[in-house]
C-alpha cells in the first residue's frame, strides 16, 4: 500500500534492536484518515471472505481494528495482556513474547466472545517474530472458530514470524514489508 510506504519513510524512526517507531501516525498518535484507507485495504483484501469478528491484541491493534470491523459491519474483542477482576468465568489463554519488552506474557479473551461459528479476521499493528500472532490464532483455534487470515500494517519481512505463520497455513495479508531498515540507508520494502 503506496501511502503507508511513503508515510513510513518520511515519519518512521529506526530505533536500535531492529525497532521502528511509528508513533506520530500509528502507535501513539493516531492518523484516522490513513486508517481510515488502512481499513478500505483490508476491507478489499478479504472481500468476501464471510468474516464474522475481527480480533486484536491491547493496546496499540485496537484502533486499527475497530476502523477495519466498521468495514465489515463486525465486533472487535481485543486479547486482554492480564487477567483482571473484570472477566468472571471461563477464558481462552496463551502466552505472547513481546519483541519490543522482550518477556512473556498471558493473552486471555472470554469464551463468551468467541464461538465455534465465528470467522475470525486477527488485525495488528506489526507482525515482526510471529508470536503475538502465533498467540491470537490459538485463541482462534481454542474457541473451535474459523481463521480467516490476519490483516497487519508493518511486517518486518527481514525477521522470521511472516514465514512461521504462513508455513502455519495463516493467511496473512501484510500492507508495508519491509526488508531491511538501518539508520544509515533508511527502509526498503518489498
Ligand atoms: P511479534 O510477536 O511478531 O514478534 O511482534 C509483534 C508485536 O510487537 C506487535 O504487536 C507490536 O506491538 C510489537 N512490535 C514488533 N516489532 C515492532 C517494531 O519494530 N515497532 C513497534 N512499534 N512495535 C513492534
Amino acid at each position: 500500500m503506496q501511502l503507508l510506504k511513503d508515510r513510513i519513510k518520511k515519519d518512521g524512526k529506526i530505533r536500535s534492536g531492529n525497532v521502528l517507531k511509528v508513533d506520530s501516525f500509528l502507535n501513539h498518535q493516531m492518523d484516522i484518515e490513513l486508517f481510515g484507507e488502512i481499513g478500505k485495504e483490508f476491507k478489499k483484501r478479504f472481500e468476501g471472505s464471510d468474516i464474522t469478528k475481527i480480533l486484536t491484541i491491547e493496546a496499540s491493534g485496537i484502533g486499527i481494528a475497530c476502523i477495519t470491523a466498521q468495514q465489515f459491519s463486525v465486533p472487535v474483542v481485543f486479547a486482554k495482556k492480564n487477567q483482571t477482576k473484570n472477566i468472571a468465568g471461563d477464558i481462552y489463554t496463551s502466552k505472547v513474547e513481546s519483541f519490543t519488552h522482550g518477556r512473556v506474557y498471558d493473552i486471555i479473551v472470554a469464551k463468551e466472545f468467541l464461538s465455534a461459528n465465528d470467522k475470525v479476521l486477527i488485525i495488528d499493528d506489526f507482525l515482526a517474530n510471529g508470536s503475538a500472532l502465533l498467540g491470537l490464532a490459538k485463541l482462534v483455534t481454542d474457541a473451535g472458530a474459523k481463521l480467516v487470515g490476519a490483516g497487519i500494517v508493518i511486517e518486518k519481512g527481514f525477521q522470521e514470524g511472516g514465514e512461521l505463520v504462513r508455513s502455519n497455513g495463516v493467511r496473512v495479508e501484510s500492507l508495508a514489508i519491509i526488508d531491511s531498515m538501518s539508520e544509515e540507508n533508511g527502509v526498503t520494502f518489498r
